[in-house]
């Protein structure tokens, strides 16, 4: 029998979760640049599973690969890799932050400009990238994708600045939103963060060459050390002279995604100058110094509950278990064979551990509720191996706003925090109590002594819906996170 076509989404059974954002990575002066990159690529793939591409540049002209698909599959095979010449690379994984899975939407994408050939990925999501792209139509430019990251090639297009360097500052004055960006151009690659360093984007060094990625994993991988984090609103050039920074961007106070350190980077990268692991286990530590109860035994939803439940477990002086074990084979799609079996619910992604559960007192620790789907889900799976009590603790304040700055959110009326109190979401859930960790204790997780509401030190807007950079597009027109025409590059 064959499959379905992939259109026909009846037969598809899709998470019923967010999607995660984009990664990057880019390399000058290696004799491996695409190699490097592939692999750099693969330490990101929990950034995104939709699709991979890299553009290598061999001092002549520029290569390029860009599938649907997981990194293994598209640049395991050392063809592709040597179709992509060149000691300069750059490469992205995305997952959409909204709108549609095209290929023309893959990235980096590419153009050539009066002042040459140029490549670009984006991590992040412009705010005006709808407004400003009504703008450049209106202008004569013509547009290839529906991701917001081609307006930025669009406002270089017409700019009257004689470099490349120079163009892109100019277009990146007039874009509103969170970008970490790499690219690639005929005699370098360029990394920029947005002037709130919204995204991460950290700096390395391998021999002589140097390196852009969008976490330190991905250094970590080809064994490169780390140098630095590329500051907010700084961009840095990466040629044959080495490296050369530039600031063309106002300084203003940074204001990096919290969520970062709550659920999406890696927790054996050093985001920041923070590690995540630890920043997880110490928020961990102050979610059980706010919401302990008396329990049996702390269990966390894996894999990203982890490292919160062992500081929530090593702080209260519970017994942590893992009573859930995830399978890691799921892919994002999964074709259920029968309607029979599609009604089962099954178990594809976590089962329980039923020792550690049957007649226990348990505290499940979880890094968020979205939609609350999860939740639901596996205090089902908790109580029917024989829980006693479950008591639901969450490593992030509620999240009560979507993210219009690159983080997968769904629109606010789906978010169960935003329509629900914390005693009906208890119901919902099914819980025999939930507690969510303040936001004070987040900031004194993080180091600080709370959130100074005068001067916030991270983007909160997630939870708190106070968004530090315009939203010109959704002020100015019906724009939904992820309804627009215009999707965000991830
Ligand atoms: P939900 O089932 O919608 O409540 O989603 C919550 C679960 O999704 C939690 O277990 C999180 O680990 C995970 N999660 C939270 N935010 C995101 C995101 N933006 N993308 C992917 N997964 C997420």
């Amino acid at each position: 029998m064959s499959a379905p076509a992939h259109s026909d989404k009846k037969y598809l059974f899709r998470l019923h979760k967010p999607r995660e954002e984009c990664g990057l990575f880019g390399i000058a002066g290696s004799s491996d640049a695409a190699a490097h990159t592939a692999l750099g690529l693969h330490a990101l793939q929990h950034r995104g599973q939709e699709s991979a591409g890299i553009v290598s540049f061999d001092g002549k002209r520029f290569y390029n690969e860009r599938e649907l698909g997981l990194v293994g599959d598209i640049f395991g095979d050392p063809a592709v890799i040597a179709r992509l010449k060149g000691s300069c690379s750059i490469g992205h994984v995305r997952y959409s932050t909204t709108g549609e899975t095209i290929k023309r939407n893959i990235q980096p994408l590419f153009a050539e400009l009066g002042c040459g050939g140029f490549a670009v990925a984006h991590n992040g999501n412009l705010t005006n990238g709808r407004a400003l792209r009504r703008d450049l139509v209106r202008r004569g430019c013509l547009f290839q994708s529906t991701t917001d990251t081609e307006v930025i090639i669009g406002l270089m297009a017409v700019s009257g600045q004689p470099s490349v360097v120079d163009r892109l500052a100019d277009a990146l004055r007039q874009v509103e939103g969170a970008y970490s960006l790499v690219a690639l151009t005929e005699g370098s690659v360029i990394g920029v963060r947005d002037p709130l360093g919204v995204r991460p984007l950290v700096l390395g060094k391998l021999g002589g060459a140097y390196m852009l990625a969008s976490e330190t994993c991905a250094l970590d991988i080809i064994g490169a050390e780390f140098v630095r984090d590329v500051s907010p609103g700084e961009m840095v050039v990466l040629d044959a002279n080495g490296l050369t920074c530039h600031n063309p961007f106002p300084v203003q106070p940074r204001r990096f995604c919290i969520f970062e350190h709550i659920y999406f980077a890696r927790p054996d990268s050093v985001v920041e100058g923070t590690s995540v692991y630890d920043a997880r286990t110490r928020i961990g530590r102050e979610l059980a110094r706010e919401s302990h109860v008396p329990a049996d035994v702390v269990i966390p939803v894996p894999d990203s509950g982890v490292p919160a439940a062992i500081g929530y477990a090593a702080e209260a002086k519970v017994p942590f278990e893992l009573g859930i074990i995830r399978n890691h084979y799921v892919g994002r799609t999964f074709i259920e064979p029968t309607d029979h079996i599609r009604h089962l619910g099954v178990k594809l992604k976590h089962n329980t551990n039923r020792a550690r559960i049957a007649g226990k007192r348990v505290i499940l620790v979880d890094d968020s509720i979205v939609r609350g789907t999860t939740s639901i889900k596996i205090v089902e799976m908790v109580r029917s191996a024989g829980a006693t009590q479950v008591h639901m603790r969450i490593s992030s304040p509620p999240t009560t706003h979507s993210c219009f700055y690159g983080i997968d959110t769904p629109e606010r009326d789906k978010l169960m925090a935003a329509r629900q109190t914390i005693d009906e979401m208890t119901k919902t859930i099914g819980v025999d109590s939930l507690a969510f960790i303040s936001i004070d204790g987040l900031y004194r997780a993080m180091g600080m002594r709370g959130r100074d509401a005068n001067r916030p030190q991270f983007c909160d807007a997630c939870f708190t819906g106070e968004y530090p950079i315009p939203l010109t597009d959704r002020d100015g027109g019906s724009l939904q996170p992820q309804l627009s025409l215009l999707s965000g590059s991830g």
